[in-house]
């Protein structure tokens, strides 16, 4: 038997309701200067990877303490073949809601 490596996932737009979920069983948000970073694993290729959400997207929001659902999207720096020179990640994107976080 031969062992062969398996075969890097091509990059693709795909949006999948169950990323959300996945993401958010690793994601570690850390607040900084610039905005909350998200930090987790892709649900998509498996490889580590961060989002940063700007601190100015809750200030468009006044007053509430809601969900915010905020676009996130694979930024990981692992091969994926057909990725676009000014693209990153493996393509995958979903939509986290982040609460209590003040601005
Ligand atoms: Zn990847
Ligand atoms: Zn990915």
């Amino acid at each position: 038997m031969t062992q062969t490596p398996p075969a890097p996932l091509p990059f693709a737009k795909v949006p999948a309701d169950t990323y959300a979920a996945a993401f958010s069983a690793t994601c570690e948000p850390t607040e900084t200067r610039r905005g909350v970073l998200l930090t987790g694993t892709c649900p998509r290729c498996g490889d580590r990877m961060d989002y940063l959400v700007p601190t100015g997207v809750f200030l468009v929001f006044p007053g509430g303490s809601g969900p915010r659902p905020t676009p996130v999207m694979c930024t990981c720096r692992a091969e994926h073949p057909g990725r676009p020179d000014d693209d990153e990640g493996c393509g995958a994107y979903w939509t986290v809601e982040l609460t209590g976080l003040a601005s």
